[in-house]
Formats: C-alpha cells, structure tokens, sequence
C-alpha cells in the first residue's frame, strides 16, 4: 500500500470522531497537500511521501475548523473561490439562487447589471459574471475582510474590470438599477442550532439576524423596489421555515413572490419579479 493511502485512512479514522464527512475531508486536505486534484487524487495517488504539512491540516480539522478554511478554497457553481476566516463559506444550497435566475433568464435578453447584496467572498455575484459574460456587477458588503477576498477573487477569475465593489449597508447610498438582485443575507434565530463548526468558525455578521432570523429581510423590503429593473428578478436566500415571512415582508410595492426549493427539496429562496399589471 502506497503511503499516501494509508495516510488517507489514518487521517479519516482520525477525524471520525469529529467529523461526518470524514474520509472526505482527508481526501480534501491530502489533494491541497499534493496541490493536485481530489479527481486525481483517488484515481492516481501519487507514489511519495506525505508531507509534513498534511498532518497540521487534519489537526486544524480536528478542531471543527471548516475544511475550506484549511485548504483556503471551496467550489461554487463553476468557479472556485478563494475564502479564509472572517467570510462565509460558499454553500450548494446557494445555487437555487443561480439556477433560478438561469431559468428566469432563459426566455429573456440576459441580465445587463447584477447586483449582489452582501456579497461575502464574491459568490453569487462571480458565479453570475461566469455565467452572463457581458453583464457587469456591483457586490456591497458590511465587511473590509470579506471584500478583499471578493476583490482578490474577481482579479483571479480574471473579472476585475466588470464589477464594483463596495463597503456599505446593503443598498442605502446605491441609486443604480439592476436586471437581476441576488442576496444571501444572513437569517438565522439567535438560538438555532446550525451545522457543525458553522457558529464556531464562521463570522455572526453573516449568519445571524435577531430573534426570528428576519432582520435583514426587514431592512431589505423598502430598498428592493427602487433597484429593479423592468423584466429583472431578485432572488433572495431563505431559512427553510421562513418562505411564508419572506415572501409576506418582501412582496410589496407591485413585486410579488415566489419561492423556489434547494436540492433537498427544502424552500430556499424568495424570487421577486414585477407583477404584470
Ligand atoms: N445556510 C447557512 C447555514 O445554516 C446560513 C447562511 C445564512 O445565514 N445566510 O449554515
């Protein structure tokens, strides 16, 4: 047996105790290690050492720490993001929130300007400058840290030069108007309970929202309307039990809502579009 594989059992007998995902996240943090792709990884391993830097990952990853902080990336749609300690970690369940704005663009002329609201990393608006190559875009966030990975993340994807980036309250101070509004605010209840090493590692600002996990949405609902273009769409992140709230605080001012359902078949996202008059 090559070393590398008895590493790679060592380490997710390690990490069983800690971790759901263990055998996973040896073979994320062995791939970072080699600097070669989990693809690779499992169909080649390489015939070598493992190094020393290895052994530090998965005692990082021991202590609940994200396996995105450790390895300093994680995937999103088609791209990659850079993301470190301070930012929230791009989610699958976001995607509802790009195939929605996919679908809803399909019959329609692409979306021209994006605008991401609390933009983190750079995700949901990188993720859709991927995809609409002519559209730019404009991400807000409240924090300094999570800017300069979203900037550092547009430079390296090579988009620099199609969007703004911008310290700042949500929309106050932004008179543009946008074809499409993307927004994962945060919107967790104080005492929810969340994923392992979410509330431990990642930043409160991005995942907690008062009481009932809706003050963002509550701050959001009179901004909306005067960004959206005729024909645009928002797509707005949800908790899976707040769709009824959502779209009751959010539908106003001649929006109406609707909600769509990430893959596990869970509401994840209000979709406001103009209600034809
Ligand atoms: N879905 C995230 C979690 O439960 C929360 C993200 C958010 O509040 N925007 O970990």
């Amino acid at each position: 047996m090559k070393a590398i594989d008895r590493a790679l059992a060592d380490a997710a007998r390690q990490l069983d105790a800690s971790s759901d995902t263990a055998r996973l996240d040896a073979e994320l943090l062995m791939a970072e290690a080699l600097n070669i792709d989990r693809d690779r990884l499992i169909l080649a391993p390489p015939d070598r050492d493992v190094p020393k830097r290895y052994w530090d990952m998965v005692e990082r990853r021991k202590t609940g720490e994200p396996v995105a902080y450790i390895t300093g990336r994680r995937a999103f749609w088609d791209i990659e993001l850079h993301v470190g300690p301070g930012v929230l970690i791009p989610r699958p369940d976001s995607e509802v929130l790009i195939s929605s704005a996919i679908e809803h663009f399909r019959d329609r002329d692409p979306p021209e300007c994006i605008l991401d609201l609390g933009t983190g990393p750079g995700t949901l608006l990188l993720a859709a400058l991927d995809i609409w190559r002519d559209a730019s875009g404009v991400g807000i966030d409240v924090s300094r840290r999570a800017l300069s990975y979203a900037s550092a993340n547009a430079r390296r994807l090579g988009f620099e030069k199609r969007l703004k980036l911008k310290l700042g309250d949500w929309a106050a101070g932004i008179s543009d108007t946008f074809d499409l509004l993307l927004c994962n605010p945060p919107y967790v209840a104080e005492g929810e309970a969340l994923g392992p090493g979410v509330r431990e590692f990642e930043p409160d600002e991005a995942l907690f929202a008062g009481d009932e996990g809706l003050d963002a949405y509550r701050v959001l609902a009179p901004q909306l309307p005067r960004l959206l273009r005729p024909g645009g769409m928002v797509a707005i992140e949800i908790g899976p039990d707040q769709a009824d709230a959502v779209s009751a605080l959010l539908a106003r001012d001649g929006l109406q809502a609707s909600v769509a359902h990430d893959l596990a078949g869970r509401p994840r996202a209000v979709l406001l579009t103009w209600a034809k008059s």
